[in-house]
């Protein structure tokens, strides 16, 4: 079937509509460049469950709502599953379903043990209070568990768009009042607040992992002259559609890194500076004005979406998926698009960017930060024990001999206080946010040379390169299973 009779409307895949097939169209077209049996892809691709739920809410006024909301386990290769909850009122079976099967792609892209796995539920998040929220959030886990989707070898939840830390402890205490098996409880769920069992450094990974992946990209001079650019982040222009966890992290880490930020967008609109705007102050402006319109010497864009059409050398797309379409896409004027949010071009747009030279940095590599890190938790919840204690004293005596041992062997004069001060610099040995921080930069380093070589052999792009990535593994672990006898 031709992608035209596929897709009939860009607009009905922006709403979310075939977000599935989209997903497996890109499949399909790695599929291509791999010789696996057509019964073996096909099994990597179906989505293995999906639960649909609905029960009913008291809201604070006493009434009754009825909520619908999902889980989809896309893959059982490796267990657990692994994937997001968003809290969003565009949420449906077709949604969770595409995101769950980006998450089994993403999780072999990096290297990280688990299935594929979403959920949803289907609410605006503003227009219930907190109360609401956490009633909904327990009521979910109960569903979730009563059918066992949810449970440290079996699946684990994390945040996404619209939860966080928040949703996550209340989930973890309702599975933990239910489960009869409470010694690893705290690895059902990750992304949780570091005072119940979450890992520093989880909050800000995703935002951190596309910051990686995209200096990753920077740093080849090959594609860099190819684009036209200089190697490097130092100076790069970037807008940022979405200053949630993702973008809001993302944002910052590109401007700590030198980036020019020059336009942002949130749901209320989108302002632009060519000569820079300053992340905290916009922050602080929306936060005294409510809103990040007028923000001082910067001018509004007319809709929140022509942010995505900026001049600017990087293009992070943070908040939803579906915003980069056949219809805009043509108009993209960044060099580089770097998906930190989960599909946010579709599947015609990233044809057209790519046939204008566009480098796309897919979600599928370049939002795996968050569950790379969600990984290391998990691992720390399951050893009972924080990243780091058993070896940082160790570290840190051996950084002090070794220092010691250099000031000797080079006759090097130092004063008592001097070589104490160097030894309390060097040897301090490393935090757990240290370790998470260089775990997720190796991870992200790595998977990104594999992707980038991949793309070189076949010719192709780093979409389609990461999918091929993804099916060889998946599908080694399969026939390791022996699955198919
Ligand atoms: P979030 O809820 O923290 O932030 C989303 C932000 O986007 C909010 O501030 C919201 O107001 C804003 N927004 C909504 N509509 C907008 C619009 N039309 N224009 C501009 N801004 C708009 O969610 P998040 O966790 O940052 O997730 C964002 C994206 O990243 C989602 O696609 C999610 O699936 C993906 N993602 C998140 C994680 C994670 O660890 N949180 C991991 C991987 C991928």
């Amino acid at each position: 079937m031709s992608s035209a009779t596929l897709f009939k409307d860009d607009a009905a895949i922006a709403s979310g509509e075939h977000f599935f097939e989209q997903v497996n169209r890109m499949f399909d077209k790695a599929a291509r460049f791999t010789d696996h049996p057509q019964g073996l892809l096909n099994q990597i691709k179906i989505c293995n469950s999906v639960y649909h739920m609905e029960f009913p809410v008291k809201r604070d006024d006493g009434s009754i709502e009825v909520v619908q909301a999902f889980r989809a386990e896309h893959s059982q290769h490796k267990s657990p599953t692994k994937g997001g909850i968003r809290y969003a009122i565009n949420v449906s079976e077709d949604e969770v379903m595409a995101l769950a099967a980006l998450m089994t792609y993403k999780c072999a892209v990096v290297d990280v043990p688990f299935g594929g796995a979403k959920g949803g539920i289907k609410i605006n998040r503003n227009e219930w209070s907190e109360a609401e929220l956490e009633r909904i959030t327990r009521r979910y886990t109960f569903e979730l568990t009563r059918k066992n989707f949810i449970g440290p070898g079996v699946d684990v939840p994390a945040p996404d768009y619209g939860t966080g830390p928040q949703e996550m402890a209340w989930i973890l205490d309702t599975y933990n009042q239910l489960t009869s098996y409470p010694l690893d409880a705290l690895a059902c769920v990750t992304g949780k607040p570091v005072g119940q069992g979450g890992v520093r450094g989880r909050t800000e990974a995703t935002g951190l992992g596309t910051f990686f992946g995209v200096r990753e990209a920077c740093n080849n001079a090959a594609d860099m002259q190819k684009l036209g650019l200089e190697t490097g982040i130092e100076g790069k222009t970037v807008v940022v559609q979405g200053l949630g966890n993702v973008g809001y992290h993302a944002a910052k880490y590109f401007e700590e890194g030198g980036a020019v930020l020059v336009g942002v967008s949130e749901i209320e609109g989108a302002i632009y500076d060519p000569n820079g705007l300053t992340l905290q102050k916009v922050l602080d402006h929306r936060k005294e004005t409510g809103s990040i319109l007028d923000y001082p010497g910067a001018q509004n864009l007319a809709t929140g979406t022509d942010v995505l059409e900026l001049p600017c050398d990087i293009l992070i797309p943070a908040a939803l998926e579906g915003v980069i379409t056949r219809e805009n896409a043509p108009r993209v004027q960044a060099k580089i698009v770097g998906e930190a949010a989960n599909g946010p071009v579709t599947a015609d747009a990233d044809e057209i960017l790519n046939e204008r030279g566009v480098l796309v940095i897919p979600d599928v590599y370049l939002n795996a930060g968050g569950v790379t890190v969600s990984y290391f938790e998990w691992l720390r919840n399951l050893s009972h024990v924080r990243h780091g204690r058993m070896s940082k004293r160790f570290e840190a005596k051996s950084a002090e001999r070794i220092l010691s041992a250099v000031t000797k062997m080079t006759d090097t004069e130092m004063e008592q206080d001097e070589f104490s001060r160097l030894v309390a610099d060097v040897a301090v040995g490393a935090s757990e946010q240290d370790l998470v921080n260089s775990g997720l930069e190796d991870t992200m380093s790595y998977a990104y040379n594999e992707i980038r070589e991949i793309a070189r052999t076949h010719d192709t792009d780093m979409r389609t390169a990461a999918f091929v990535d993804a099916i060889n593994k998946i599908a080694v672990s399969y026939l390791q299973m022996g699955i198919f006898p």
